[in-house]
């Protein structure tokens, strides 16, 4: 990967860190001039301002993101986190082929790296592949340094672009939806946007399908964007409830390459009057 972007790009992390400890000599300040409550008050409000832009996956005080489909028509999107799975993938794809849906894989690297032809045959049956980080570590991602974050982004990129020349990722979704003050920094500089979500049923947690199915029903409406997980010990009963779901709703799950950039947005290309 280019090693003057890679310093670049730190380099803008690391000074948008240091603005955002610019407070903390103020705090100090306070305090040496008698005024407690003050300080305090600071700095409450910014580790409560850091603490909701980091952990709330949705929350963009970080960055722009894509949470759902603008101008959608009756378009929404199915994302499947975490694989390439060596008995889910082929599964799900065998899935989403019967209900005629095309979905957007968020791909770990190193998974990807052990399973090649899986990456390939996801794409060869008309899918997109995200970047998902190179290990995905979901517990930690959120306060990796920016060194780090760079290197799990730019890892998977570089892994994900080397088995599939031509199609490299567009999209990019931290672990967990967890991000801090630089994370969509790095993946913009690497030419990704990031992308949430508007309709999960927690299935990384849960085991209830049925109660995964309601709550990603519940938000299920035009532009959405669907998550469902690889890995889970429902991962395929839940892909075969949510793409019954998907079909049953009326809207429609076209290729995510027909989805288009304009600014921040992803829009829905029109098709040409026939
Ligand atoms: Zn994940």
């Amino acid at each position: 990967m280019n090693t003057a972007l890679r310093a670049s790009t730190l380099r803008h992390a690391y000074v948008r860190f240091a603005l955002a400890l610019s407070p903390v000599p103020v705090v100090v300040w306070l305090v040496w001039r008698g005024q407690p409550l003050a300080a305090a008050l600071l700095f409450c409000t910014v580790l409560t301002t850091m603490t909701i832009g980091t952990l709330v996956p949705r929350c963009a005080l970080f960055g722009r993101m894509i949470k759902r489909l603008p101008q959608a028509g009756d378009q929404a999107l199915l994302t499947i986190d975490d694989g390439p799975h060596p008995v889910h993938t082929p599964a799900i794809l065998d899935i989403l082929d019967r209900h005629r849906i095309k979905a957007l894989f968020f791909l770990v690297g190193d998974r990807a790296a052990q399973h090649p032809e899986l990456v390939r045959d996801i794409l060869a049956r008309g899918h997109e592949i995200g970047n998902h980080t190179q290990t995905h570590p979901a517990g930690t991602f959120w306060m990796l340094r920016p060194a780090r974050l760079w290197r799990e982004i730019a890892g998977c990129q570089e892994t994900l672009a080397a088995l599939c020349p031509g199609q490299p990722p567009r999209f990019f979704r931290p672990p967990a939806g967890h991000h801090n003050l630089v994370t969509s920094l790095i993946a913009r500089s690497l030419g990704l946007r990031m992308m949430m979500w508007s309709a999960r049923g927690f299935d990384g947690v849960l085991t209830d399908v049925p109660a995964i199915t309601r709550r990603i029903a519940l938000r299920l409406k035009p532009g959405a964007i669907v998550l469902i997980h690889e890995g889970t010990p429902v991962a395929v009963e839940v892909a075969e409830a949510v793409t019954s779901l998907l079909a049953a709703s009326g809207l429609t799950c076209e290729p995510p390459a027909s989805l288009a950039f304009r600014d921040d947005e992803v829009v829905v290309e029109r098709r040409a009057a026939p």
